[in-house]
């Protein structure tokens, strides 16, 4: 089977489009053929790295296809199911936090676009497993955020308790942020946003945020308005808004940092922490359920990704802009476009 795909053929040099013989079938994988993939930062910081755990590598770690061939040993998909692709490849099932339910954090895990190639390609080989049961409402492009940022966003949400009445403020509008937004509301929060662009900031508002905190000004008028949030989403790895969100929330308060890079060190107001006892930690993807939650959302039209469609010719270009910003929602790339 030929895949066409964008790929890493070194670290650290541009992608580039790439054509290759998939491997041979195995048991427990599929080929499956690709509608949509999106691409974030997360992609960019692979890109980056000065090493990568192999090249030539796919890149592409949230997507939706149909199965095209099905190993021997799988059960629960067939030829024509449509699936979502997310980070995850493989877990082990066996370290305390697969046990605990918790496989985004397992100590073996291997990531799509990473350890293992990922979804930016036109077919692709995947292990059976982790793929998730897709539906069969709205457009490719539409759905493959969800595997990514949508349980990204909404898994933070949850791991902060954020819940009717809340008070959340959600740092960056794009492709996490966004969805971060209408899914709070959906909690019963009250949202304001906060992102130096403003068209971003606008674009907040229009899913439903209540209130554009200016940056700026962000530790001053947060608390003066709201009188301190009860929960911050950090969805940048910028360390100037990981400092404002802990001037933002109220004693006791939640900064849930999700935007990372792997060099960034980040810069806390020890004084806030301490003093007002906040609850400064990650989150990363989050539960089946939660993943589950955010499927439910979009197959009833309650909360639809905002994406900007390209062919995925020109995902190389497109990559290395997302560090400057600029896209209210989410970069998704269509094979057969
Ligand atoms: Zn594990």
């Amino acid at each position: 089977m030929m895949s066409s795909s964008v790929a890493l053929m070194k670290a650290k040099e541009p992608l580039c489009l790439y054509d290759h013989s998939l491997l041979p079938l195995g048991d427990f994988e599929v080929y499956v053929r690709i509608e949509a993939c999106g691409l974030g930062l997360a992609d960019w910081n692979v890109a980056m790295r000065d090493a990568v755990p192999r090249t030539p590598l796919v890149l592409g770690q949230e997507a939706v296809g149909r199965v095209q061939v099905v190993g021997r040993g799988v059960k629960h998909l067939s030829i024509g199911s449509r699936v979502g692709i997310t980070p995850l490849s493989t877990t082990c099932d066996t370290c305390d936090a697969c046990s605990r339910g918790q496989l985004q954090y397992c100590a073996n895990a291997f990531f799509h676009g990473f350890h293992v190639d990922g979804a930016l390609c036109d077919v692709g080989l995947f292990v059976a497993d982790q793929l998730i049961p897709a539906p069969d409402v709205l457009t490719g492009a539409q759905l493959a955020p969800l595997y990514g940022s949508g349980w990204t966003a909404m898994g933070a949400l949850r791991a902060a308790g954020v819940k009717d009445g809340m008070r959340v403020v959600i740092f960056g509008v794009g492709g996490v942020g966004h969805l971060a937004v209408q899914y709070a509301k959906t909690l019963g929060a009250a949202v304001a946003v906060v992102d130096p662009d403003k068209s971003r900031a606008q674009f907040g508002i229009t899913l439903g945020a209540q209130m554009v905190v200016d940056a700026v000004s962000v530790s001053k008028s947060l608390q003066a308005v709201w009188d301190g949030f009860d929960v911050a989403i950090v969805c940048t790895p910028s360390i100037q808004a990981i400092t404002q969100a802990c001037r933002a929330v109220g004693p006791g308060g939640t900064v849930m940092l999700l935007g990372h890079a792997p060099t960034t060190r980040i810069d806390v107001p020890l004084q806030d922490v301490v003093t007002r006892g906040l609850n400064v930690r990650g989150s990363f993807l989050g539960t089946l359920n939660d993943l589950q939650e955010v499927v439910a959302l979009a197959r009833t039209g309650v909360v639809v990704p905002t994406v900007e469609r390209h062919p995925m010719s020109e995902a190389p270009d497109l990559l290395y802009k997302l560090r400057d910003g600029g896209f209210s929602g989410r970069l998704v790339f269509e094979p057969g476009r």
